[in-house]
């Protein structure tokens, strides 16, 4: 399972459609200070289901939305999508493609897609559980984290575990069973 490709279009400073198409391989994003190359790293996580406005760097969640420039107009909406090779099927689903899609209107409303069809988080978060990959997942690792996993508290680090040895998803089914 790797990246095959980003796309987003009316998040932060990508304005037009812009498509990062990648190979399984290693990609490095290089460009001068300001010019959005963290803007692609916050695009992956809030597709995942990033909810906080402050680790996306905003204040508010319509933040995301390109807010306009001298010479262009602000967007409406902000929309970005994930496209996963799943030929290994790592993934618990029958595509060897699976296209993740998030998009927030001005007015709030937002939606979440699953290869086309509209799907709850839940179901987002329940795709990703014990790959790495979660909004959460070691997969991304953000400036000063490393830090924070260094000196966090032992069952903050333990939960980095569970996730490399492929225990969430039970743990989570228990604690929904024992809400019941
Ligand atoms: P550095 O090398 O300093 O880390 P960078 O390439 O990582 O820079 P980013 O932080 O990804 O740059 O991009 C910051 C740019 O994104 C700023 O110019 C900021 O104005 C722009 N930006 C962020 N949010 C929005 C938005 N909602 N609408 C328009 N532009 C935005
Ligand atoms: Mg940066």
């Amino acid at each position: 399972m790797y990246l095959k490709s980003i796309e987003v279009q009316g998040f932060k400073s990508f304005a037009n459609k812009i498509l990062f198409e990648f190979h399984n391989g290693i990609t490095g994003i290089v460009g001068p200070n300001g010019s959005g190359k963290s803007n692609v790293g916050d695009a992956v996580r809030w597709v995942l289901g990033e909810q906080s406005a402050k680790s996306l760097r905003g204040a508010s969640m319509q933040d995301v939305i390109f807010s306009g420039t001298e010479n262009r107009k602000p967007m409406g909406f902000a929309s970005v999508s994930i496209t996963m090779d799943n030929s290994d099927h790592k993934l618990p689903i029958e595509f060897d493609e699976v296209t993740v899609t998030r998009r927030v209107y001005r007015s709030g409303e937002s939606e979440y897609r699953i290869n086309g069809s509209a799907c709850r988080l839940k179901d987002i978060n329940e795709l990703f559980y014990d790959t790495g990959i979660g909004k959460e997942g070691y997969s991304i690792i953000g400036q000063g984290q490393i830090d924070k996993i260094l000196s966090g508290k032992p069952e903050e680090r333990r939960e980095l575990f569970d996730e490399a040895v492929g225990i969430v998803k039970f743990k989570r089914r228990k604690a929904a069973a024992q809400k019941k």
